[in-house]
């Protein structure tokens, strides 16, 4: 596949993240207009509400963009997400005539992005191989780093949907109860551990009912966003014995604002790792669902400049996001429409590629130093962590636009 052209000039570049061929979805406002779903072409956004107003884009089952997310046309049939990119890819593209459409988009520098679908559940696993052992290592020692059940099925626990908040959203240290190695008991106090957690999340747009195949479950998913599982590994530590993750995941969750649908990442598409063991056939292999999309997370101290901490690739994983959703509906679980599915932290095999300040400083023992100046062993108060992710072809790039956040000091506690 080579770069489609548009007659939208800024989206014929080699190095734009919003090509024709991208046409990532999400919702925005400007000073004039209310919410409303968008499309991302070039440096600009393709009003979607202005589009189907205007009778360019008509849908059998009703009106679909008066409500300001996806949700209604992830409803819809897959057949049906297929036509509705392939009418867009034409109305931008460069045989088309612009005249109708022109009021219709609006400057990216204008808009305000809001959260692009209604989250229904959050899922969220520990599919990659490199962060399970790092994390193994520093809890259980080398060698026991990896569970026994690791290399037969994605791990993973139920987290919570209403903390998921689109990228730029600030919030504050948690506070949760804490107790160390050596203390006697117990106490409450904001996380001094506070982590992120680099990620990729599926969202999956057609409900199930019933145990899926991996071909099944990868039909189900519509696309994927960057995902940031702000970890509080302090609080996690004491509550997390014997279960798994509660509060310490639960305060945020921050995605990017961009669904890059999975027809979009079809030319990132690349094949599963080696296998330690054959799966169970509920979790074979069965195609290339898994994406070659580099990635980087970049930590900025209040008044500081970025220092980019890692650079690692999705393809790292070891269970893909079908194979998680099989998984998952294995017991009759039944997948909805807006199911969000956490990837689990995603870390490469060398030091620079670890996903999550745990990692990177070691548990605190060996603190990371920033290239632009000072040290980090975990977040300290006021600094932004940014993560990037793209995939680039030949002549065009996949981008998913940024997933940031920036931690604010704990309030008070109410009482
Ligand atoms: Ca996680």
């Amino acid at each position: 596949m080579r770069l489609l052209k548009s007659w939208v000039s800024s989206a014929n570049s080699k190095f734009t993240e919003f090509p024709l061929n991208n046409l990532p979805y999400g919702v925005f406002s400007t000073t004039k207009l209310e919410k409303r779903c968008g499309i991302a072409i070039g440096d600009m956004i393709l009003d979607c509400r202005a589009v189907e107003e205007a009778g360019l884009i008509k849908f059998s089952a009703g009106t679909m963009f008066k409500d300001p997310f996806w949700n209604n046309l992830m409803k819809l049939e897959r057949n049906e997400w297929t036509r509705f990119r392939k009418e867009i890819t034409l109305l931008l593209s460069l045989d088309t005539n612009p005249e109708k459409l022109i009021n219709m988009l609006i400057p990216q520098s204008k808009v305000e992005l809001h959260i692009p679908f209604v989250v229904s559940e959050f899922t969220d696993f520990w599919s990659c191989k490199y962060h399970a052992i790092n994390a193994g290592t520093m809890l259980r020692g080398a060698e026991n780093a990896l569970p026994l059940n690791w290399n037969h099925m994605p791990i993973g626990y139920n987290g919570r949907a209403s903390s998921v908040i689109v990228s730029g959203t600030n919030f504050n240290r948690p506070w949760g109860q804490l107790k160390r190695p050596n203390d006697t008991l117990p106490f409450l106090a904001p996380s001094k551990r506070f982590d992120f957690e680099l990620e990729i999340g599926a969202i999956v747009g057609s409900k199930s009912n019933g145990p899926l195949t991996v071909q099944q479950a990868d039909d189900i998913i519509f696309g994927y966003v960057l995902l940031n599982d702000w970890s509080a590994r302090d609080i996690q530590a004491w509550e997390g014995q014997p279960l798994g993750p509660f509060q310490a995941k639960a305060t945020a969750t921050t995605i990017s604002p961009w669904i890059v649908t999975k027809e979009a990442l079809i030319p990132l598409q690349c094949g599963p790792p080696t296998r330690e063991n054959e799966l169970l056939d509920h979790l074979k292999d069965c195609g290339p669902m898994f994406y070659d999309i580099s990635l980087t997370v970049s930590l900025t101290p209040q008044k500081g400049k970025p220092s980019i901490i890692t650079q690692t690739n999705y393809k790292e994983m070891y269970y893909s996001s079908a194979q998680q959703i099989a998984h998952h509906s294995s017991s009759g679980c039944p997948m909805r429409v807006g199911d969000l599915i956490g990837s689990g932290t995603i870390s490469g095999s060398q030091k620079s590629e670890r996903g999550s300040m745990l990692e990177l400083s070691w548990g605190g023992k060996e603190p990371l130093n920033l290239t632009n100046g000072g040290t980090r062993s975990f977040l300290e108060d006021l600094d932004t962590v940014t993560f990037h992710g793209k995939g680039t072809k030949e002549d065009f790039t996949i981008g998913f636009g940024n997933c940031t956040g920036t931690l604010l000091p704990a309030l008070k506690y109410p009482y």
